[in-house]
């Protein structure tokens, strides 16, 4: 049996960059129930970095995960992993006043946000529609992740280091050995001293296993669909569209327009697929804020964003097992926050104090314990 100081269960963006940042100090074994890494929410996502729009604790996470994701260690990727987008807010005519609101305070703290003119923001967005835009301004704080090329990063570093990458391996029924939890996977028995909950969707079912209190993560499904952009438009320049209280977003991807409903219905933890609902509701936004015509729906696609109570992270041990790590929760911000995340929560795993970069921003780690959630 092979022995290791880690077990990670669930092989996505959570998981595979806790195994990054700690295998250098642990050995580490990371389980994955399906074949293929990232096949549920992380492989699922927009794909889009934003320093702002969350939570303040969320963009504190995104600010520190910037610099990981400009300046990523020697080899990690092979191209850059953010790429400028920028994005435009948009508002109708009767949401004007609302738009003036969030304005004023995005304006406040971010002084680089631009007010565009109808006629602006056509020019920059040529697919919006004159006759839906009635307020309008330009972010630039808005960036495409290259999240294959950013999952194969922390793939490769944590292997480099040592790491155990099981696929085709359902944890179902844990068994203690002494001191050790010791799981059946797809490459034999496996045992590790400390387990960490990185299930996504199946967080509390995956604390239930190991006996321990759930804390409440419930998955939320979100749909997307993407259509061809009329002939001339360049997807490459063309900005995020974010509709003011995030009725629907857009964005370019992979050559064709991607547009959410940014439903958010609570969901049991699966291979969740669209419903019709939500795939025409997609089609209908894009077809009343834009001059894109849906003919055909090239691809739709569901997954799921998974909140605590709170909506914040669940990160540490659990009160009642000190063998047992949560790292739950992300919801929808889980691409752009792993570099920070994945880093604390390595730090955390091996008694050490927060990574580089938190102090700075200031933020009260208590906000993340499971602590909060255990009576
Ligand atoms: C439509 C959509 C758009 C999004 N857009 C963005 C975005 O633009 N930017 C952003 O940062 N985030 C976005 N998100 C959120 C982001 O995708 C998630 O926060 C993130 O992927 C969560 O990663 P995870 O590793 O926790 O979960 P997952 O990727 O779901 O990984 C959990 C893994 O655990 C495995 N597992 C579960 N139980 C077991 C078990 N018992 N045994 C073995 N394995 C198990 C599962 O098979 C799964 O692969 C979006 C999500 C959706 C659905």
């Amino acid at each position: 049996m092979r022995e290791y100081d880690v077990a990670i269960i669930g092989g996505g963006i959570a998981g595979l960059s806790l195994a990054y940042f700690l295998a250098p100090h642990r050995s580490v074994v990371v389980i994955e129930r399906e074949e293929g890494l990232g096949y549920h929410s992380t492989g699922r996502s927009a794909a889009e970095f934003v320093l702002r729009y969350n939570a303040p604790d969320v963009c504190a996470l995104a600010t520190i995960s910037k610099s990981f994701f400009d300046n990523p260690p020697e080899g990690f990727s092979e191209v850059a992993l953010l790429k400028q987008r920028g994005g435009v807010m948009i508002a109708n005519a009767e949401k004007v006043d609302r738009f003036e609101e969030v304005l004023r305070a995005e304006h406040r703290a971010n002084p680089e946000i631009q007010r565009l003119t109808v006629d602006e923001v056509i020019a920059r967005v040529p697919i919006l529609r004159p006759d839906y835009v009635a307020a309008a301004y330009y972010d630039p704080h808005f960036w495409d992740i290259e999240v294959e090329n950013l999952v194969q990063g922390y793939v490769r570093g944590a292997r480099r280091h040592g790491a155990a990458i099981i696929e085709r391996s359902d944890v179902l029924a844990p068994r203690r050995d002494g001191d050790r939890w010791v799981l059946m996977t797809s490459a034999g028995d496996v045992s590790a001293q400390t387990i960490v909950n990185a299930a996504g969707g199946w967080a509390d079912p995956v604390a239930d296993l190991f006996g321990v209190a759930p804390v409440g993560i419930v998955p939320h499904r979100r749909t997307a669909i993407t259509v061809d952009l009329p002939e001339g438009i360049d997807a490459l320049t063309l900005p995020e569209i974010n509709e003011i209280d995030e009725d629907f977003y857009m964005k370019p991807e992979g050559g064709r327009l991607l547009a959410s409903p940014a439903d958010a219905t609570p969901c049991e933890p699966a291979d969740v697929q669209p419903e019709e609902i939500d795939v025409a509701w997609a089609a209908h936004y894009i077809e009343e804020a834009t001059t894109v015509p849906v003919r055909r729906i090239f691809k739709s696609w569901a997954g799921m964003r998974s909140f605590s109570p709170d909506k914040l992270p669940v990160i540490g041990f659990a009160l009642d097992r000190p063998d047992f790590f949560w790292l739950a929760g992300q919801g929808g911000y889980g691409i752009l926050t792993s570099p920070a995340l994945g880093a604390l929560a390595a730090n955390l795993v091996i008694g050490a104090t927060a990574p580089e970069g938190f102090d700075a921003v200031g933020l009260d780690l208590s906000k993340f314990s499971p602590a909060r959630f255990e009576k």
